[in-house]
């Protein structure tokens, strides 16, 4: 009995439970990655590594493989499909060992607006597959393209086959209340909580649909890629935005993490 009770405890200690959550880091893009992975397991930092093109898949998930807090998602990047098209054969045969799933999603912006139609395909397709497998998370990117996000959702993904994270999103008050009635979560940075403009739209969020994300190394704070631990300082922003305690809220963000975890 004595012998059990000792496993127990040092299972106990070992197995941390996640204090902060970063739902949107590219991992593959730090020059330190398995560095930044350790970080992560140091600091007890539910981390989602988002990949930009399937070919990334194999080698972040042997990074992550003994991580407790890493996770590893499957992506095609929205400003890739203009040259990674091809690689939506991989994306689908990667697909059914893939819980999580991003970088996906569509950019209407100036610069990746010519692949438009291409990415409306591929996203679609995407989506479809997701709905047919079931029990996905997906983070995705909706930048100048909100509307069109939420259309393929709707068509594509019911919440009871697959949950969406729309991550850094942009839209308007409106776009935000039909992305929550649709069942979508949203993630937010650093640089959101920096614009008045977008300070408050995420007042107007529903608090049981926040997470925090880095979307790092493409968010830099004061001249440095941003790591996933500076979460706590974005908790720190929320909890000034919605008046409320840094602690409650890490807590509130954390059981939201799990709440949309197990109903995927
Ligand atoms: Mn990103």
């Amino acid at each position: 009995r004595r012998t059990s009770e000792a496993v127990m405890t040092t299972d106990a200690t070992t197995r941390q439970p996640p204090r902060w959550v970063d739902f949107h880091c590219h991992l593959d893009l730090y020059r330190d990655h398995a560095a930044v992975i350790t970080e992560c397991d140091r600091e007890c930092v539910a981390t989602l590594a988002v990949t930009t093109t399937p070919k990334a898949w194999k080698r972040n998930r042997e990074l992550a493989s003994r991580s407790e807090h890493v996770r590893v998602a499957l992506g095609l990047h929205p400003q890739l499909v203009a040259e990674r098209a091809s690689e939506l054969p991989l994306f689908e045969a990667l697909l059914p060992d893939a819980r999580y799933v991003g970088e996906i999603g569509l950019d209407a912006g100036p610069r990746f607006y010519r692949s438009f139609p291409e990415q409306e395909r591929i996203f679609e397709r995407i989506l479809r597959s997701c709905a047919e497998q079931g029990g996905k998370v997906l983070t995705v990117h909706s930048v100048r393209a909100v509307r069109k996000v939420l259309d393929h959702i709707e068509a594509a993904l019911p919440a009871d086959r697959g949950r969406v994270v729309l991550h850094w999103f942009t839209g308007t008050p409106a776009e935000a209340r039909r992305a929550a009635a649709l069942g979508c979560y949203f993630s937010i940075n650093s640089e959101m909580l920096r614009s008045p403009k977008h300070r408050k739209l995420v007042e107007g969020l529903p608090l049981e649909r926040l997470l925090t994300e880095t979307d790092g190394p493409f968010v830099e704070v004061e001249g440095a890629p941003v790591r996933p631990v500076a979460v706590s300082d974005t908790v720190r922003d929320l909890a000034a935005v919605f008046a409320t305690d840094k602690v409650l809220l890490a807590g509130k963000i954390i059981s939201n993490l799990r709440a949309l975890v197990s109903a995927a």
